[in-house]
């Protein structure tokens, strides 16, 4: 078996919910399956919506499923810092690079006049509106005159045609995004990096192998695997699970009941009863099995887990929390 040196790359912007604890539980497997180590890094560029104290929840909440970590900011390790304000310098390096390669120009455009600007339907949720090319072809008398008045954010100037790679649950993906995004930003006006930049810099440089991650990022990889190729880095492999939804078929909130960790926890739920719950979601168990996680190792397979939606079913969570 390939190794898969993996990770888990949690947001501390509000408690670890089930379909979060689900990728950590899978991404985890598909690591000590390999005999791999697995890393946890925490993604908190978003300043505003850090909340303190949510990164220590999260870490505790992982432990007390029974998941266990080589490397993260808790314990250190070689590739560190394992939180990704911390990592700013090597966003920067990297924008320097791209920027002398000419992969990337400055934009002085604002969100409102991208929206007027853009006629094509929205892209994937997570780029807005796609971008119109307005400052692709400014002269650098013009972008330098305009940078004296306010900071531009940069854009990669992403080629025309499709991106094809292979993706361990959907099979072969290709997308455009030239159609989808179009020029994507890679680090914004303020000098914070943007994820798909700090995204690619921290699984190279923490020697990631296999990106194990919700559907909901299947079209951002085009955008990494562009920064790869102009980085001159080697991509991981990928595997994006589907998304755990209510029983609704709708994406997980808070009217689908007592979808956090820390809530199941603190009505006195086994987490034994939690993984397993998490596994019978995944087609690893059967609905009402206790397990640990290291109970799930021998054998395991990214290939095992079942391509549908999974759907959360309300009585069984609150099973977990009853008598
Ligand atoms: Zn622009």
């Amino acid at each position: 078996m390939s190794p898969a040196r993996g990770r888990f790359a949690p947001s501390p912007t509000g408690p670890l919910h089930l379909g979060n604890a689900r990728t950590a539980l899978l991404a985890w497997l598909s690591a000590r399956a390999a005999g791999s180590s697995f890393v946890v890094r925490i993604e908190d560029l978003d300043g505003p919506r850090v909340r303190p104290g949510v990164e220590a929840a999260i870490l505790g909440e992982l432990a007390w499923l029974g998941l266990d970590w080589d490397e993260g900011p808790d314990r250190g390790g070689p590739v560190g810092p394992y939180r990704q304000a911390e990592r700013r310098d090597r966003y920067r390096a990297a924008l320097d690079r791209l920027r002398e390669a000419g992969f990337v120009y400055p934009c002085f455009c604002s969100r409102s006049e991208i929206a007027a600007a853009s006629r094509a339907p929205h892209g994937p949720g997570d780029e807005g509106p796609r971008y119109p090319g307005t400052c692709r072809e400014l002269g650098a008398a013009e972008a330098a005159a305009r940078a004296s008045r306010r900071p531009p954010a940069w854009r990669f100037r992403v080629p025309a045609g499709e991106v094809t790679f292979q993706d361990g649950i959907h099979g072969r993906c290709s997308f455009a995004a030239s159609v989808e995004t179009g020029d994507f930003v890679v680090a914004r006006a303020d000098g914070t990096a943007a994820y798909q930049l700090a995204v690619v810099v921290d699984d190279a440089a923490m020697r990631i192998e296999e990106v194990v991650r919700g559907d909901d990022l299947l079209p951002s990889t085009t955008r990494q695997l562009l920064l790869y190729r102009a980085l001159e880095l080697a991509p991981p492999r990928f595997a994006h699970l589907p998304l755990v939804v209510g029983e609704d078929g709708t994406r997980l909130a808070k009217r689908h009941g007592a979808a956090s960790v820390a809530e199941l926890r603190g009505r006195g739920a086994d987490p034994r009863a939690v993984v397993g719950l998490l596994a019978a979601l995944s087609g690893l168990a059967r609905a009402g099995a206790r397990v640990s996680p290291r109970e799930l190792v021998a054998g395991f397979s990214l290939e095992r887990v079942s391509r549908a939606p999974a759907a959360l079913r309300r009585d069984l969570v609150e099973a977990l929390v009853a008598g």
